[in-house]
């Protein structure tokens, strides 16, 4: 059995249940449980703070899954890019971004992603499969791992795949990574990123925790995003607005500026007003080379012009710092490709179909 598949309370009352059965003393528990991600121990038998014999019994009836780390790439920003090799034929990409005393890591939710947006090299791979709960926050807990078990600051699902395409893990992931008992991350250090799958968007709603809730907008009407979004044809952005307005937790969209796409003032006025209607912080940030080519970022300039107009319509807005393009490890630019013989190829970064 898996426990690092389970949320922190199941994955109590299956070690105390299974403790009660050896006839062990109960505080074992409390001893077992924070070596699942508090102080993540690697095997069991590395926990030698339980005695022999339950380690080796702990080694047999839960063994600790891990991700082969692959690759490990530092941009000259600081930014790390880490390929984790997950079986034969699946490997994903994390990204750990400091900023001063913030540690952020970006996380994947699937390997490859559905959705197919025309601008984003996840989009080009196609979906590969669902990642496991286990498989969404080892991203997290090999860091703490790593790092003799200093957590990361901040979590953000801008890796690859639609976190909301894959509800019933991230919801498991986002339990996990927010309790006490797990990784112990704040809600509102906990962002989701999604284009919108509204059913999902409605369960992740009901959740009690503040999570932060990134709504990736890219343009403020529906044929403009119906050009760059597939998913537009089945959750209309009406819906999805219509959705987040029963939302108690903070929301910011994220807007990628494409030149000549979603970059006039009429966008900014559109956006202006979507966005104070629904108290949401915009964020700015430029194209990244990696999906289809043909679409060139909105320069710089015109960018602050952009977030400048949003402004004084009444719009809190913000351009967002490009991290870890020389690497491609921006959002928007993981890919893995899987050669014929199962082997990963790593991501091409020039955007152009190879
Ligand atoms: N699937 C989710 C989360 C992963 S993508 C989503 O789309 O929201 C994380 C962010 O990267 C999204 O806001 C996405 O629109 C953005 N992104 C994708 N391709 C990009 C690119 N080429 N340049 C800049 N941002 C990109
Ligand atoms: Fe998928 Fe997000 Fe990329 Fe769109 S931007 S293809 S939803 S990962």
């Amino acid at each position: 059995m898996n426990l690092l598949d389970l949320t922190p309370k199941e994955a109590q009352s299956t070690i105390a249940g299974w403790i009660a059965d050896r006839g062990e003393p109960p505080y074992r528990t409390r001893q077992i449980l924070p070596r699942l991600w508090r102080r993540p121990a690697t095997t069991w038998s590395g926990a030698t703070d339980l005695p022999q014999d339950l380690r080796v019994a702990l080694d047999r009836e839960f063994p600790l899954p891990r991700p082969a780390l692959e690759r490990l790439q530092q941009s000259a920003d600081g930014t790390v890019k880490f390929l984790w090799q997950l079986d034969r034929d699946t490997a994903i990409e994390s990204v750990l971004i400091p900023e001063g005393r913030r540690r952020t890591v970006c996380i994947s939710s699937q390997a490859g992603c559905a959705y197919g947006c025309v601008f984003c090299a996840t989009g080009l791979m196609g979906f590969q499969r669902q990642l496991s709960p286990w498989e969404i926050t080892a991203q997290v807990r090999e860091l703490v791992i790593a790092d003799q078990f200093e957590t990361p600051s901040h979590v953000v699902f801008m890796g690859m795949g639609e976190p909301l395409h894959n509800w019933a893990a991230v919801d498991t992931a986002l339990t996990i990574l927010n309790d006490p008992r797990g990784l112990g991350i704040g809600a509102r250090r906990i962002t989701v990123s999604t284009v919108g799958i509204v059913p999902n968007l409605e369960r992740l709603a009901r959740r009690p925790e503040q999570f932060k809730v990134a709504l990736s907008l890219h343009s403020p009407s529906g044929a403009g995003r119906s050009r760059l979004m597939p998913v537009e044809r089945k959750y209309p952005l009406e819906l999805v607005l219509e959705t987040l307005r029963s939302f108690s937790k903070r929301i910011t969209f994220e807007y990628v500026m494409i030149a000549g796409e979603n970059d006039a003032d009429d966008d900014a006025i559109e956006l202006a007003r979507i966005a104070r209607s629904l108290g949401a912080l915009v964020n700015l940030l430029p194209l990244h080379p990696g999906g289809v080519p043909g679409f060139e970022p909105t320069p710089l300039p015109r960018i602050r012009q952009f977030a400048t107009r949003l402004r004084s319509l009444g719009a809190h807005a913000t351009i967002r710092q490009s991290r870890g393009l020389d690497i491609a490890g921006a959002c928007g630019q993981l890919r893995i490709e899987v050669t014929a013989s199962g082997n990963v190829a790593t991501e091409n970064h020039t955007g152009v179909e190879q």
